[in-house]
């Protein structure tokens, strides 16, 4: 325990606390911005047991603010990656990773053997997914969110106060906005985790009488004005995931537009022009294949992360390997059909 001498002398953790950290499972959904610091804390402070979860690839454009990756990464899975590094930091904790986006059905799966989920994705989807199966099992939830500047941190607990649901009851209807590059700085995610990391191990080494205060409080930051604001949210009655009632069913099946988990991918839709000018996602691209098959040159640039759709996939793949022979590095197919999206 001379490892944790520093923080088991304060009154509020003991070797107590420092037992019920060693003992507690906990699962790190993104291995991103907000992953990295909290993955860190987590390994470092000696929590016994961390599961990382991501489906993403490290890419340039990452290095700037997931500060554990290096030039060499590039192209690795991020869980993995991750999870290499923090193992380093403390050899006592037991570290894993699965390194694929989280579903409906992993989420099932993983959540019901963990003690506390922590919410480390850039996307609204996910975070709905996280909150309805978080409250299903009844786990605490860590939330945290960044847009440019700001920052968002809170503690859901659905049997105890709020969750993730009375503060926004549904998923906004703007479906494709997280893929513009909205820009990011590394302190502002590295901070919003550390408080991330902070609110979990309180979670973990505090009875539950102890946790009314943090649970559903919610904590609004803006970094470059340096100044934040504290709000309760207050269990909404209307709240389906505290009605008995409350099942699998009802759980949220996250958006399969790809690039909701990648905020700085673009969409683009490799049908024809007379299939585009039928319907197409509000915020995707055009590109025909056929155009691409003749020569035309994109516009993005080499390093971007494109995700690719159609209607059945074949022209996808066949763009893909177009794109890939052009030396297009982050290029990935949709998994879904352009007209799943149709409403
Ligand atoms: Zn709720």
């Amino acid at each position: 325990m001379q490892r944790y001498i520093r923080q088991t002398i304060l009154p509020q953790i003991g070797n107590a606390g420092q037992e019920k950290l060693l003992s507690s499972k906990v699962l790190i959904i993104g291995a991103g911005g907000l992953g990295h610091p909290v993955a860190q804390y987590l390994a470092a402070m000696g929590v016994g047991d961390i599961k990382i979860v991501d489906g993403d690839t490290v890419s340039i454009t990452n290095l700037h603010r997931q500060i554990l990756f290096t030039d060499d990464d590039i192209g690795k899975n991020k869980a993995e990656v991750l999870s290499q590094k923090i193992k380093m930091i403390n050899h006592e904790v037991d570290v894993s990773f699965v390194p694929v986006f989280l579903d409906k059905k992993l989420a099932l799966d993983l959540f019901a053997t963990s003690d506390l989920i922590i919410d480390c994705t850039d996307n609204f989807e996910s975070k709905f997914l996280i909150n309805d199966v978080c409250a299903l099992y009844d786990k605490p939830m860590i939330y945290g969110a960044i847009s440019q500047f700001e920052g968002q941190v809170g503690v859901f607990w659905s049997s105890k106060g709020a969750c993730y649901r009375c503060l926004y009851p549904s998923v906004p209807k703007s479906k494709i906005q997280n893929c513009a590059e909205a820009g990011v700085v590394g302190p502002v995610v590295g901070t919003i985790g550390s408080l991330q990391a902070m609110g979990a191990m309180k979670v973990l080494i505090s009875r539950n009488d102890e946790l009314t205060s943090l649970i559903g409080r919610v904590n609004f930051y803006n970094f470059y004005d340096h100044s934040y604001r504290s709000l309760r949210i207050n269990l909404r009655p209307t709240c389906q995931c505290h009605k008995a009632t409350f099942n699998e069913d009802a759980i949220f099946e996250a958006n399969p537009v790809d690039c909701h988990y990648k905020s700085t991918a673009i969409l683009v839709d490799v049908r024809e022009e007379n299939e585009w000018s039928e319907f197409h996602i509000e915020g995707s691209c055009h590109l025909p294949l056929s155009e691409l098959e003749n020569g035309r040159v994109p516009d993005f640039t080499l390093d971007r992360e494109v995700i690719l759709i159609c209607k059945a996939g074949v022209r996808a793949e066949r763009a893909r390997e177009i794109l890939q022979k052009m030396n297009y590095k982050n290029i990935q197919c949709s998994k879904r059909s352009v007209y799943e999206y149709q409403t």
